[in-house]
């Protein structure tokens, strides 16, 4: 039997909110990496077909669906006195658990920043209302500096979270590959200058789900390796990207906000129908959704230089998933039905044959075009290296327990976003279970091949214009 490093002790309570797909996989990694009493554990899921899991390892399960009415009376026996929350769980505001988290002094961390149900898809709130960014400024409201609040680590999964501790490593590898100072800087500003020094003009989170399944998608079943209603709920926002300052123009239909930190911008239409040029190393050039994801504005905004109010850098940030193929089928089907989800939902797991998720960054417009790094695990390992889960869900666990590992090392740092943590000590925790972590180089442009037989309105003067990237 393997013998498993322990990283962390934390001797408080330990609260789970949603077993689902991610949840399932977590919990096993806690208990071999963070040396904690179990009998202080507990999960919260109002779906317990997964209880036997929890309590096979003497962890309690609590059959509850948390809403606005009882989070606190349902959570303040268990954490009153510190402990750590891990929200794994979808329709449960996270902004709403962070406070009473700071209230408790309890340390929180979960992978996106989700809203009380309809966040998403209410139709009386305004397209901007209903963006990631919106969400984030929200959560960011909570900041205060210098209060030593207990650490909320936010939306810290494998994107967003652990891609922003990509970025860095990538900019490192590329400052070398430059012949670059290539020492790593240590502060937000020194990051920015990095960036900009190499001349990178942007990146894509660049994804590509190769698993495939025994049993194919059917007429009316939506598939996916991971939540189906969590990846509907963000396909369903606007399309956003961090918005960098070597775009010409705005898109047609992107728009401004008129709050916040200004790093991003959003499309008025949903994500899930919005597709981009992209590149991946298996699969070369590809076609892939702009779904919105945290990570494209918490990255836009913290490489963000300026001088006095001017932004003077900034990169151009945005996510480009090319899911499973079941899950492609799924969308087109989806997008046939004008946005009325499949009668019928199917998580993939134990019926994937073979197949690798291969999640990393693609960092473009520099002295070598473009350069991706990331993971490429497979099923196969993923399986060997640990239970209840798929390729796409161990990339997600093992960022969830970096970060749980970083939080309790840093208990009192706040509201913080995966850009603003210690990249180095989360990806020691997270690489034995990320298969081969690789660099690549491409010449691969969005203009690669273009334009061909057919005229387009291309920008033929930088082929890194998100006019370019954008499939309109
Ligand atoms: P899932 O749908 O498999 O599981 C969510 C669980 O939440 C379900 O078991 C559900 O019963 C539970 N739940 C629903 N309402 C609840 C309530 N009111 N109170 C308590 N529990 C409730 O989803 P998943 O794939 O496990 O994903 C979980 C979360 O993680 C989602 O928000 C998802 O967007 C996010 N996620 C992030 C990343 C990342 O890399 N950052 C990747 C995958 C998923």
């Amino acid at each position: 039997m393997a013998e498993w490093m322990t990283h962390a002790r934390f001797d408080g309570p330990i609260v789970m909110i949603g077993f689902g797909s991610i949840g399932r996989g977590t919990l096993p990694l806690i208990l071999r990496h963070i040396d904690a009493p179990r009998e202080k554990m507990l999960v919260i899921d109002p779906d317990d077909s997964a209880r036997a899991i929890a309590e096979k390892e003497g962890i309690r399960f609590r059959k509850l669906a948390l809403t606005r009415e009882n989070l606190r009376s349902e959570l303040e026996p268990l954490l009153k006195n510190g402990g750590f929350l891990v929200n794994l769980s979808v329709e449960v505001s996270s902004v709403a658990l962070v406070t009473l988290c700071r209230e408790w002094g309890a340390l929180y961390l979960d992978t996106c920043i989700e809203p009380w149900p309809g966040g998403y898809t209410d139709p009386s709130l305004s397209m901007s209302q209903r963006t990631n960014y919106a969400l984030r400024e929200g959560m960011r409201a909570l900041r205060r500096p210098g209060h030593n609040d207990p650490t909320a680590l936010i939306a810290h999964g494998a994107n967003p979270g652990m891609v922003s501790h990509f970025v860095k490593q990538a900019l490192v590898n590329l400052a070398d590959s430059l012949g670059k100072d290539a020492t790593a800087p240590t502060t937000r500003e020194g990051w920015s200058r990095l960036a900009q020094s190499l001349g990178v003009k942007g990146l894509h989170i660049a994804e590509r789900d190769t698993q495939r399944a025994s049993r194919p998608k059917e007429i009316g079943e939506f598939v996916n390796t991971w939540s189906i209603e969590g990846f509907l709920s963000e396909g369903m926002q606007p399309a956003e990207l961090g918005f960098g300052t070597h775009e010409k123009a705005l898109p047609p239909d992107g728009r401004r906000h008129e709050f916040g930190c200004d790093a991003a911008i959003y499309l008025a239409r949903p994500g899930c129908a919005t597709r981009v040029r992209s590149w991946v190393p298996s699969a070369g050039p590809q076609l892939a959704w702009l779904i919105t994801h945290n990570e494209s504005i918490s990255i836009a905004d913290y490489f963000t230089l300026r001088e006095g109010d001017r932004v003077t850098y900034r990169p151009t940030c945005h996510y480009a998933y090319h899911p499973c193929d079941d899950t492609v089928l799924s969308l087109h089907e989806f997008e046939g039905r004008a946005f009325d989800r499949q009668p019928r939902i199917r998580l993939m797991n134990d019926e994937i044959t073979d197949g690798i998720d291969e999640l990393g960054v693609l960092l473009y417009g520099h002295g070598r075009n473009a350069y991706w790094f990331g993971s490429q695990l497979s099923i196969a390992e993923a399986r060997r290296l640990a239970p209840y889960q798929n390729a796409t869900g161990l990339q997600v666990t093992s960022a969830v327990l970096a970060g749980m590992v970083w939080a309790i090392e840093n208990p009192r740092a706040g509201v913080v976003d995966a850009d603003e943590i210690d990249w180095r000590r989360c990806l020691e925790v997270q690489m034995p279970y990320l298969g081969p972590v690789v660099g690549a180089f491409t010449d691969w442009t969005p203009l690669t091949n273009r334009p061909g037989l057919f005229a387009e309105d291309v920008d033929l003067d930088d082929p890194w214009q998100f006019r370019n990237v954008i499939v309109r």
